[in-house]
């Protein structure tokens, strides 16, 4: 049914994301994968809650902090404090969480995207600050047994990052798209690897919908544990379709924190209002507030790398990319640090590198699920590539076959033309031989082309190129072809003439 009213999705977003750092946030045990590593190896006294022990912060931790805080454009907060989160649960073994409250490390920045449809959105962050993540919990359900909890501290006190948005977002893929680049400014930043399927980047989506043109907010729900890009688009899309059709029954939306089903692709109630956690925060007693005087932040400030609007904008500028492969090899630093050393290697137009780059090694890459940084083609082995084909020594379709082997045993691309024969055929009397013989052989074929069939002149060519294994120069090759055809065809007229005159 169509809703009388036209409603405004609003949505604002809380992104957790844990930070890469060798320590933990108040203690120095490793960070380690959680998905891969021994559970509980790498705890202590300080993570695992013991009486007694006293936490110390991360340097590094505030490092990084502070690298996104500036990547985000927010004002970094000279003085910043920590704060004690009350709450029981069991994967939280001190009852409470440090984190920050009155006084977080990054406030009042803001990210500009560009979503799908390739509408521009500007979004504010209200602020960022830091804390520390919780253990893992691990439910067991055996059939006939007692179901049972298992629990992972190797996570408890990893440093983390919440990032808080304002209520800017108006639809589904501006969330889509601030989601995106956050996750593309952590990586860049080096400070998270971006991998949600290990749960280093959890998303809550806050929604709400209101009239159009009506100032006032809506009554939110929160979505937590969103752990994919799916979730969160299926997730928000999913409750501002639910919240229209609760207000256009004449109802009202209850404020109150949502799970979401994947599996039945719906949310469901975790906790309303009256249930919600009173935190009961206050500053926590272990740890005197941080300063981060000016200098340190310019320090931070000064190793910042380059961020992928500024570097798309350069590759645009400096190298003439057009915006879609200034975007594509932009997206992720070790592709454009790939992509620009190839450039260097290389005296052709970039133009050449990024094709052969976005477009037959990511083609390897996605078929055989191989990231970029483990890609045994060296960038300047690929720019070898392509100086090959720019020489007339491949065509396209050895190269691509060369391009291949490189990808399968990092050999380099002189050696692998050489040992498979793949050299081009460029030399005129070999070729013109080589079509000859094609001519001949396929002499009902060729009478259908003079007969005017002119779709046989491709498989003549396919012929060609079967007769040379793939490696003759196809612009030689056609001409040749056609010569040939040509000749035929007037010695055909000739014959035709001749016989006219002798009537
Ligand atoms: P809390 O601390 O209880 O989670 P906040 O007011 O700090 O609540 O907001 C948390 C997130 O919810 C922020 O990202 C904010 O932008 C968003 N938010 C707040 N009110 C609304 C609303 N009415 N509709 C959509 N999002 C909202
Ligand atoms: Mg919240
Ligand atoms: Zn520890």
């Amino acid at each position: 049914m169509k809703p009388l009213l036209e409603y405004e999705p609003v949505i604002g977003m809380e992104i957790h994301a844990e930070l890469r750092t060798r320590s933990k946030m108040f203690c120095g045990c490793a960070v380690t994968d959680t998905t891969v590593a021994e559970p509980n190896t790498t705890i202590c006294p300080v993570c695992t809650g013991l009486p007694g022990a006293m936490p110390a912060v991360n340097r590094e931790a505030v490092e990084q902090a502070i690298m996104v805080g500036l990547a985000l454009n927010c004002h970094i907060n000279e003085f910043t404090s920590f704060a004690r989160k009350n709450y029981f649960y069991p994967d939280l073994p001190k009852g409470y969480q440090i984190s920050q409250y009155d006084f977080p490390i990054a406030t009042e920045g803001w990210v500009d995207v560009a979503d799908e449809n390739g509408a521009a959105h500007h979004i504010r962050v209200r602020r960022a600050h830091m804390e520390e993540d919780t253990a893992k919990l691990f439910h067991v359900y055996e059939p006939r047994e007692v179901d049972y909890t298992l629990i992972d501290f190797n996570r408890c006190g990893v440093p983390l990052l919440e990032i808080v948005s304002e209520p800017d977002m108006h639809s589904v893929e501006a969330a889509h798209a601030y989601a995106t680049k956050i996750r593309e400014i952590l990586r860049y930043l080096g400070v998270n690897s971006g991998d949600m399927e290990k749960g280093v980047l959890r998303f809550e989506a806050n929604v709400s919908v209101r009239p159009v043109g009506r100032e006032r907010l809506g009554t939110r729900t929160e979505i937590k544990n969103l752990n994919s890009f799916r979730a969160l688009t299926l997730a928000t899309a999913y409750e501002i379709e639910r919240q229209i059709a609760v207000i256009e029954a004449g109802g009202e939306v209850v404020q109150e924190t949502l799970g979401w089903d994947a599996l039945r692709n719906v949310t469901f109630s975790q906790r309303s209002k009256e249930h919600a956690h009173d935190y009961r925060y206050f500053p926590e007693p272990d740890l005197p507030p941080l300063s981060i005087d000016r200098p340190w932040i310019d320090e931070v400030a000064a190793v910042l790398p380059e961020l992928p609007d500024a570097k798309y904008a350069r590759f645009v500028a400096d190298y003439g990319l057009t915006p879609y492969d200034a975007r594509v090899l932009a997206t992720d630093r070790a592709v454009a640090d790939y992509f620009e050393s190839a450039v260097k290697a290389y005296s052709g137009a970039p133009s050449s590198v990024a094709k052969w780059l976005s477009g037959e090694l990511f083609y390897l890459m996605n078929r055989e699920g191989v990231a970029i940084e483990a890609v045994r083609v060296p960038p300047e082995a690929l720019a070898q590539l392509i100086g090959l084909v720019d020489a007339g020594t491949l065509n396209q379709n050895s190269a691509k076959t060369v391009l291949g082997e490189m990808f399968a045993t990092g050999g380099s691309p002189e050696a692998i033309v050489e040992a498979k024969g793949l050299a081009q055929i460029s030399d005129n009397d070999q070729l013109t031989a080589i079509v000859a013989h094609v001519v001949a052989d396929n002499a009902d074929q060729v009478a259908a082309y003079l007969a005017g069939k002119d779709s046989v002149f491709q498989w003549l060519m396919g012929q060609v190129m079967r007769a040379t294994r793939g490696r003759a120069a196809p612009d030689v090759a056609r001409q040749l072809l056609q010569d040939a055809l040509e000749a035929i065809c007037d010695e055909h007229k000739g014959h035709f003439d001749s016989e006219a005159k002798a009537k």
